[in-house]
C-alpha cells in the first residue's frame, strides 16, 4: 500500500473539555485539508468519573457522579445554537450510563467496565460533530468499534492488526473520501461484538493504529503541551521542548512514564515509518515535536521520565545459592499470572524486580494479587514495597559512554536509590527512589543534565 497524504489528528481530553476547547480543536482540524480522520478522547474528567461508577457506587454517590458527567456535557450543548437534537442523543447515552452503573453497583466486571467507560468517547465525538456542523463543515460520526477489533482482554485489550486493516479498508476508507470523519479513541470491540478498551490514555494508540491501517502521511497528537519536553513541564517548569526526536527515544520516554504519549503509540508508527507530531491545541502556532526515524546528532542525554506508584518485589531464598533453574521457576509463576517483569537485578540469594505496568488496565487495578503472592511464597521469602517511583534517563549510546555514572549519581548523593538498571539498553538508565523524593530527584537531575 502506498503512503497517502492523509493525516490522522487525535485530540486528548483537555482539547475537547468544553465548547471553547472543541472549537479551538476544530480550528486546528480545518487549518489543514489533509486531516481527514479525527480521533477524540472523552472530555477531560469524564473517564475518571466513569471508571469510579464502574467500580460500583452507593446510590447517592452514583447520582452525584452522574450529575457531574451530565453537567460537563450539557455545558457544551448549552453553547450550541441548536442543541436540542444532540441533547436527546446525549440523554440516551446518559440513561445507558445510569443503567450500567446500577449494574456495576450489584456486580462489577471488566466487560461491564469497558462498556460503561466507552460512553465518554461516544459522547465527546457526538458533540464534536455537532460543533463542526454548526460551522457548516461536512463531517460524519463513525463508531470506531466497527474497525478496531481486539482480543477480549477487557481493560487493556490488544488489537488484531490483520482484522483491523481489512475492516478499515472496507468500512472506513470509503467514508474518508466524502467527509471529515470523527471517531473515538480508546475503545474497540472483541469478536463477539462486546466493547473493549485499550488501557488508560489509549486514544493516542488508537490514532496510531488507524494511521497505520490507512498508511497516513502523519499522525498528529494534539494535547495541552506544545510538544515533548526534556521532562514533564509540570514537574520542571524550565524543561525544554525537543523539536525532533527519534521513534526509539520517544518510545523509551513513553514506556518510562512520559504521559504525553501512550506507551504503545509508537509501535504502529515505527512499523510503518509514519512520523508523529505532538503539539498543543491551545497554541498550535507554538509548533511542537516531530517524532521520526532519524534526528540529527542525537545527544547523550535526551530526557527524563518519571513513573509513579511502582511496586518492588524482592524474593529471597537460600536455595538460590549455586542452584539452577530458580529464575525459571519464578518467571513461570509470573507468566502464569499474566505479569511481565519490568526491571530486574539479582544477587546470589535474592532477586529484586518491578512489575511492568505499561498499558495498565482501564481501572488501574493492581497486578499483584493474593494468589500470586501465595504461590511465590511457597518458593521463597517475598518482600513487597509500594509507593516507589521509577526515574529513567533517556539517551543515546548511554552504555558505551564513559563518566555517565559519575554525572548522574554524583548529584543524587542525598537520595536513597533502591534499584539501578544500567547497561542492558543503550537508550536508558533507570532507578527506583522513594515516591516522596521522586520530583526532587527529577529536578536535581534535570538541572544537572539539561540546564
Ligand atoms: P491528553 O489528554 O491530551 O492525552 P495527557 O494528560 O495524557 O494529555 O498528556 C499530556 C501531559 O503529559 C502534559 O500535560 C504533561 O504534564 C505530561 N507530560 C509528561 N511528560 C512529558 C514530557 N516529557 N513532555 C511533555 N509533556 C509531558
Ligand atoms: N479517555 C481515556 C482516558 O482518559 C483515553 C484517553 O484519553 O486517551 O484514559
Ligand atoms: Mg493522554
Amino acid at each position: 500500500m502506498s503512503q497517502s497524504t492523509l493525516i490522522v489528528a487525535k485530540f486528548g481530553g483537555t482539547s475537547v473539555a468544553n465548547f471553547d476547547a472543541m472549537n479551538r480543536s476544530a480550528d486546528v482540524v480545518l487549518a489543514d485539508s489533509n486531516v481527514r480522520l479525527v480521533v477524540l478522547s472523552a472530555s477531560a474528567g469524564i473517564t475518571n468519573l466513569l471508571v469510579s461508577l464502574a467500580e460500583g457506587q452507593q446510590p447517592e454517590q452514583r447520582a452525584a457522579m452522574l450529575d457531574e458527567i451530565r453537567h460537563i456535557q450539557y455545558a457544551i450543548i448549552d453553547r450550541l445554537q441548536h442543541g436540542d437534537i444532540i441533547r436527546e442523543e446525549i440523554d440516551r447515552m446518559l440513561d445507558n450510563v445510569a443503567m450500567l452503573s446500577e449494574g456495576a453497583a450489584l456486580a462489577t466486571s471488566t466487560a461491564l467496565t469497558d462498556e460503561l467507560v466507552s460512553h465518554g468517547e461516544l459522547m465527546s465525538t457526538l458533540l464534536f460533530v455537532e460543533v463542526l456542523r454548526e460551522r457548516h463543515v461536512a463531517s460524519e460520526w463513525f463508531d470506531v468499534r466497527k474497525v478496531i477489533r481486539t482480543n477480549d482482554r477487557f481493560g487493556r485489550a490488544e488489537p488484531d492488526m490483520a482484522a483491523l486493516t481489512s475492516l478499515v479498508d472496507q468500512q472506513l476508507k470509503p467514508r474518508l473520501r466524502d467527509a471529515l470523519v470523527i471517531t473515538q479513541g480508546f475503545i474497540g470491540s472483541e469478536s463477539k461484538g462486546r466493547t473493549t478498551t485499550l488501557g488508560r490514555g489509549g486514544s493516542d494508540y488508537s490514532a496510531a493504529l488507524l494511521g497505520e491501517a490507512l498508511q497516513a502521511q502523519r499522525i498528529d497528537i494534539w494535547t495541552d503541551v506544545p510538544g515533548i519536553y526534556t521532562t514533564d513541564p509540570r514537574v520542571v517548569p524550565s524543561a525544554k521542548r525537543i523539536d525532533e526526536i527519534t521513534f526509539e527515544e520517544a518510545a523509551e520516554m513513553a514506556t518510562f512514564g512520559a504521559k504525553v504519549l501512550h506507551p504503545a503509540t509508537l509501535l504502529p508508527a515505527v512499523r510503518s515509518d509514519i512520523p508523529v507530531f505532538v503539539g498543543s491545541s491551545k497554541d498550535p502556532a507554538a509548533g511542537g515535536t516531530i517524532v521520526c526515524n532519524q534526528s540529527e546528532n542525537p545527544p547523550l542525554f535526551r530526557a527524563l521520565a518519571l513513573r509513579r506508584k511502582q511496586t518492588l518485589l524482592t524474593l529471597h531464598s537460600l536455595n538460590m545459592l549455586h542452584a539452577r533453574g530458580f529464575l525459571v521457576e519464578v518467571f513461570t509463576i509470573l507468566a502464569r499470572h499474566d505479569i511481565s517483569v519490568d526491571l530486574i537485578t539479582t544477587s546470589e540469594v535474592s532477586i529484586a524486580l518491578t512489575l511492568d505496568t505499561t498499558g495498565s488496565t482501564s481501572t488501574g487495578g493492581s497486578l499483584l494479587t493474593q494468589a500470586l503472592l501465595t504461590e511465590l511464597s511457597s518458593l521463597c521469602r517475598v518482600e513487597v514495597e509500594e509507593n516507589l517511583a521509577l526515574v529513567a534517563i533517556i539517551g543515546n549510546k548511554l552504555s558505551q559512554a564513559c563518566g555517565v555514572g559519575k554525572e548522574v549519581f554524583g548529584v543524587l548523593e542525598p537520595f536513597n536509590l533502591r534499584l539501578i538498571c544500567y547497561g542492558a539498553s543503550s537508550y536508558n538508565l533507570c532507578f527506583l527512589v522513594p515516591g516522596g523524593d521522586a520530583e526532587q530527584v527529577v529536578r536535581t537531575l534535570h538541572q544537572n543534565l539539561f540546564e
